[in-house]
């Protein structure tokens, strides 16, 4: 029986892993070199992937391409940011699906894509000694339907079947074992050379839920490189007077050396940078490793705020979080390890090598496929809630966000004028109310209906969504039976950050929501302490001096403004202020009353 394996296609480098009897293991070539980078290239013979394609990215970067990842399931709408950071042409194939043109040839992300899957399927073949047919192929859990379906897409023109698509973070907790735990929140810090990711898991009895993702899709190794490489520059223009910023070839060769000095600095304290530059000159320079962090903690601190907000968004504390699993070339630097400790409270898992991590994952899950190992279900959720235009323009919700997946729901349509023989269906993604504000996903037209008066046809649309979080649509008209087939093309991709916004506008309604509800709180809140305050000048007043009783009103007369406003935290601001110059009043009232209980009373009547 041939092997399924589990690949990791990534941004950067790709990976492909198999059970070897109970143990995932990756896949090394002649030389043991496990990574696959994510590098593609053309010449007069043919395609060439991986090790030999990076080498020409600077020598041909016209047939040489790279990062394709980002690229998946977009359309050039989608893609305005990734544009800019891509030295080869685009063009759009048809509306939302790019074209990447490489010398003669123009080929889709999809096919791009396919040909690092034929790497990675012929390494497998070549180690197994037996053709590869199957494969569970991760992807990072914010991806959308189209960027799904791109995913499997490449892997049928590659010629494999993909069983699975399974979450990047998923896999990552499968490599740990972590399904084994009972329950559990799990953090996944996902920090490659080019993106990063946080994901927020939980786990119950083997099933694992994304609770939440967030991350920075232009942050990584490489921006840590760019400073190194910036450092360099400056320092050779002043050592040597040469400013190397326009030569090709020398900006390549001290990106390499920096990122390996880089690499250097997470075993070692201090290291020396060594560039020859031409003529015979070198520069040197020693760095410590206090040096690189102080250049790059900036950078790293970038992925603080969106920890945070992946938290808050699973309403859930660092203390909540049980496991964190690092994942990701860049997790090795001490100071990343630094941060993600005082983020989370605890020391993460690194045990397993980052870089693999998420490969061997894809292998285990494989092996739950083929019945190696039991009892395991993997569950993740929809990131966006999906749903079809009513009447009026309205989003009609068949599937929430945040439903756990394989799901499915059903709604029964009818027409608008009689005699009426088709219905457009128009399929969304997105939280708002009004489908304008959401994304087109799919949209196609139920025909051939028999002409009925308004409001007669019963018209059934069936959404499921696969364990692969993929989308499909059915629809059958109830009184005849008849069921039509129906195909749905993406119209086109949602881009990460429209994703991101689009959960970020509908948190931002949540919070006007809740801004209103705290507005109220605070009010009340305020109206309480005014009311004590004056009761209580009225009662000890005269027990304290004079300027301090005007501050009180001042203070209150500050907090009643506030109350007008709306501005919650302002008034907190003030009922804080207030309380503060209270409290000599406060005290003098407690004193008084105790000195007239204890007036009259003898000593021996004390408690
Ligand atoms: P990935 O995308 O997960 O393959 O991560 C690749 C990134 O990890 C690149 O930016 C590498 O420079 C970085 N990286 C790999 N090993 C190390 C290391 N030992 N220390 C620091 N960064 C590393």
């Amino acid at each position: 029986m041939s092997k399924i394996v589990g690949i990791d296609l990534g941004t950067t480098n790709s990976l492909v892993a198999y059970m070897d009897g109970k143990e995932p293991k990756v896949i090394a070539d002649l030389e043991g070199r496990t990574l696959v980078p994510s590098v593609i290239s053309v010449d007069d013979q043919g395609w060439i992937v991986g090790e030999r394609a990076k080498q020409r990215l600077l020598t041909h970067p016209k047939t040489t391409v790279y990062s394709v990842k980002r690229l998946m399931g977009k359309g050039l709408v989608d893609a305005q940011e990734e544009r800019k950071y891509f030295p080869v042409s685009l063009s759009e194939k048809q509306p939302g699906v790019i074209q990447i043109e490489l010398g003669q040839y123009r080929l889709t992300p999809p096919e791009l894509s396919a040909l690092i899957l034929k790497e990675v399927k012929q390494r497998a073949e070549e180690f197994l000694g037996s053709t590869v047919t199957q494969a569970v192929v991760t992807v990072p859990a914010y991806f959308n339907d189209s960027q799904r379906q791109a995913t499997k897409d490449a892997g049928r023109i590659a010629g494999l079947d993909v069983l699975r698509i399974v979450n990047e973070p998923t896999a990552a907790c499968l490599a740990y074992g972590l399904q084994k735990k009972k329950q559990g929140v799990i953090a996944v810090y996902d920090l490659g050379g080019g993106t990063f990711d946080i994901s927020i898991l939980k786990v119950t009895k083997g099933i694992f839920e994304v609770l939440a993702t967030n991350g920075n899709t232009q942050l990584g190794g490489d921006d840590l490189d760019q400073r190194l490489m910036e450092l360099v520059l400056r320092d050779i223009q002043q050592e040597f007077g040469q400013d190397l910023r326009k030569h090709v070839e020398s900006i390549q060769q001290i990106r390499l050396e920096v990122e390996k000095a880089k690499r250097r600095l997470s075993d070692e304290d201090v290291t020396e940078l060594v560039i020859p530059i031409e003529q015979g000159m070198v520069y040197r320079r020693p760095m410590k490793r206090v040096e690189l962090e102080s250049l790059v903690k900036d950078l790293i601190d970038l992925t603080i705020g969106p920890c945070r907000q992946a938290l808050e968004d699973a309403h859930l504390s660092p203390k909540d979080v049980d496991e964190v699993v690092l994942v990701g070339g860049s997790t090795r630097m001490p100071l990343v390890r630094r941060t993600v400790e005082e983020i989370f409270h605890q020391t993460p898992h690194c045990e397993i090598n980052p870089d693999e991590v998420v490969a061997l994952g894809a292998a285990v899950q494989a092996d739950i496929l083929a019945g190696g190992i039991q009892d395991m279900l993997l569950l993740d959720v929809t990131p966006l809630s999906l749903g079809i235009e009513t009447m009026g323009g309205g989003m009609s919700v068949l599937i929430p966000r945040n439903s756990t997946v394989p799901t499915g729901a059903k709604e029964l349509f009818t027409t608008f004028v009689d005699g009426q023989r088709s219905v457009d269906i128009h399929v969304f993604q997105g939280e708002r109310e009004l489908v304008k504000d959401n994304r087109s996903l799919a949209r196609f037209q139920l025909k051939e209906l028999d002409p009925l008066p308004a409001g007669m046809p019963r018209i059934e649309v069936n959404f499921t969504i696969d364990a692969n979080g993929i989308l499909h649509v059915g629809a059958k008209d109830l009184r005849s039976g008849r069921e039509q087939s129906v195909e749905v093309k993406p119209s086109y991709g949602l881009s990460d950050d429209d994703v991101t916004r689009m959960i970020q506008e509908s948190f931002k309604f949540a919070k006007s929501d809740m801004d209103a509800r705290q507005l109220i709180e605070a009010r009340n809140e305020a109206a309480t302490i005014l009311r004590h305050t004056e009761r209580a000048l009225n009662q000890g007043g005269q027990l304290i001096e004079p300027d301090e009783r005007d501050r009180i009103g001042d203070r209150m007369t500050a907090l009643k403004t506030a109350a007008e406003g709306d501005d919650h935290r302002l008034i907190r601001e003030r009922i804080v202020q207030l309380d503060k110059a209270t409290v000599r009043l406060a005290e003098s009232l407690m004193e008084s009353t105790l000195q007239s209980g204890l007036k009259d009373k003898k000593l021996s009547e004390l408690p």
